[in-house]
């Protein structure tokens, strides 16, 4: 397994993606910084 590093754009926190990513429904995923609680919705993952 591969876990990519994603880096928080508000405060340049590292961590693996697996750990950041919540997927609800099918395909809306959420990205939440736990370190500064930055949330960025609809990430593109995916064509569609
Ligand atoms: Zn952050």
């Amino acid at each position: 397994m591969s876990d990519i590093t994603v880096i928080c754009p508000n405060c340049q926190d590292q961590k693996p993606i697996s750990n950041l990513l919540t997927a609800q429904s099918n395909q809306n995923i959420i990205y939440k910084c736990e370190k500064c609680q930055y949330e960025k919705k609809n990430i593109q993952t995916k064509k569609g």
